[in-house]
């Protein structure tokens, strides 16, 4: 351990969070609460500002999708050089691991397990300190990153008193709670967000290293959101008339590309959610675009707007038009979704598809979108409602369910409980995440890819009918599972227990008043 000595200040936690059983259930008000108290107001505040929930939503005011802290520790696991140490309950953190290893992390996730006593005295915290001064070892690290998962936050585990550096090793603390960050998608801004601040300071302060393969000599443009390998090509193709180059695609894989993001002479706000990222960037005085190049009118809009912020003139912004426009129409041409559609997911990314599909041909009847709305989806919102498509910002399952019911798609493509109330429904569906995201989106490429799965996916009508043609109504709802008997129903049984369960339902709301 390095000698650097810092203040322990031992933390009093409230008695609803003491121990290590509470969970995403355990009711996000009395965690809020108990985190506001024990010293997290500031960053609480700012989480509330930048990921605003929906108002009146009811008990669906924040969506219901994986637990938010992956998003940050998916960021921290694709970078060079970095180590990811989770303090959090153990049933969150085998969770987040299993997830990461699921989608290919490669590298082991730290974790600083923690018991009532340890929390209640603040011995988390020291325990966090000795970990990250045992981790930073400068030959094999340029970053450790400490994410609080829910109920440290809510103890006020105090990351923000950890040193900034330890034998140069960048140590980067942040809190990533369910309560306060409502989807993984915007977790990875916290991450992102509060790399390129660390960054920014370090430029502001000297000399920073350059990028691995040297400074561009273009002008480039950064591109913010994690999207398929090949999109980046596809846009520095398209771009490449107007005598401008891509530079980095944040959140970025290396810690010295932090500053390559930042030296960019504009931004590209493909994934639009990430405003703590943005607020460093305009910070550092790069003018911000929204929507992505995706279709004939998204790429039309998002040339000029790029041409705009960076200073281009119109006849170069033409030119480039004319050569990626004439190539999407080209595709569009030849090939037509035909088909009524429903589109929902958790990514940041749903209004993109949902234009890419509309120009496809496709009867996109709604797009639900986990992430809220802001300044740059606007554009795409408006897009897709002049066109007759209902936009769900911070939509909840039940939103994405009520339209798959209301407009009876031939494809709902969406996330995983929507594809399964599709499938029991015999309606084709694809997996947003897995099968939508993970294909280019943007121009020619974009184009061509999208309509051939899209297409596949309604042709595949005809199985599902023989499916449900073969199986009828067998092993639905009570009677799903391996019977030996058909299985025969008691409705009188089913009766007793509603009304018990009512009238315990009653005991307790008198025991509450009283
Ligand atoms: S850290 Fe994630 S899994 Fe754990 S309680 Fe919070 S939201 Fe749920």
């Amino acid at each position: 351990m390095s000698g650097t000595s810092i203040p322990i200040i031992p933390v009093k936690a409230g008695p609803a969070i003491e121990g290590d059983g509470m969970g995403c259930h355990a009711g996000g008000e009395t965690l809020l609460a108990a985190a506001r108290s024990a010293g997290k107001s500031e960053v609480l505040a700012q989480y509330a500002k930048d990921y605003p929930k929906r108002e009146n939503a009811g008990p669906h005011d924040q969506p219901q999708s994986m637990c938010p802290a992956f998003g940050s520790l998916r960021v921290g696991l694709r970078m060079r050089r970095t180590a990811t140490i989770l303090s959090g309950s153990a049933c969150c953190v085998y969770g987040l691991t299993f997830t990461s290893h699921f989608y290919g992390a490669r590298r082991s996730v730290g974790y600083v397990p923690f018991n009532s006593e340890s929390l209640v005295t603040g011995k988390l915290f020291e325990d966090i300190r000795e970990a990250v001064h045992a981790q930073a070892d400068p030959a094999k690290l340029d970053a450790i990153v400490i994410i609080n998962l829910c109920v440290p936050t809510a103890s006020g585990v105090p990351l923000q008193i950890l040193p900034k550096s330890i034998n140069g090793v960048r140590i980067i603390g942040i809190d990533v709670p369910g309560f306060g960050v409502p989807t993984h998608a915007e977790a990875k801004d916290v991450l992102t967000g509060a790399m390129l601040r660390y960054a920014r300071d370090e430029i502001l302060a000297g000399p920073v290293a350059a990028p691995r393969q040297g400074r561009q000599a273009l002008p480039t443009l950064t591109l913010l959101g994690e999207m398929f390998p090949a999109d980046p090509m596809g846009i520095a193709q398209m771009i490449a008339p107007m005598g401008i180059a891509v530079g980095t695609v944040a959140p970025t894989r290396e810690w010295r590309e932090l500053y390559a993001a930042l030296d960019g002479a504009a931004v590209a706000a493909i994934h639009p959610f990430y405003t703590a990222s943005i607020r460093e960037f305009e910070a550092a005085g790069r003018p911000i675009v929204g929507s992505a190049p995706v279709g004939v009118d998204g790429t039309h809009d998002w040339l000029g707007a790029v041409g705009q912020a960076m200073g281009i003139s119109h006849a170069l912004v033409d030119t480039a038009r004319n050569q990626s426009l004439g190539a999407i129409r080209g595709v569009l041409s030849q090939q037509k979704i035909h088909g009524r559609i429903t589109l929902s997911g958790y990514e940041g990314s749903e209004l993109l598809v949902g234009r890419l599909l509309v120009e496809c041909g496709a009867d996109l009847r709604y797009v639900g979108s986990a992430c809220p709305a802001t300044p740059w989806n606007a554009h795409d919102a408006e897009w897709l409602k002049s066109k007759g498509v209902q936009v769900q910002f911070r939509a909840s399952l039940e939103n994405d369910l009520d339209a798959l019911h209301e407009y009876q798609p031939q494809l709902a493509i969406g996330t995983t409980p929507v594809v399964q109330a599709a499938k029991e429904a015999s309606v084709p569906s694809l997996y947003f995440t897995n099968l939508i995201s993970a294909r280019p989106l943007m121009g020619v490429a974009g184009a061509g890819s999208l309509i051939q799965v899209v297409n596949a996916a309604i042709g595949n009508q005809a199985r599902f009918n023989t499916m449900k043609a073969f199986f009828g109504g067998v092993g639905q709802g009570d009677e799903a599972g391996v019977w030996e008997e058909v299985p025969r129903p008691f409705p009188e049984f089913r009766k007793d227990n509603r009304r018990q369960n009512e009238k315990q339902a009653k005991k307790r709301k008198a025991e509450e008043m009283s």
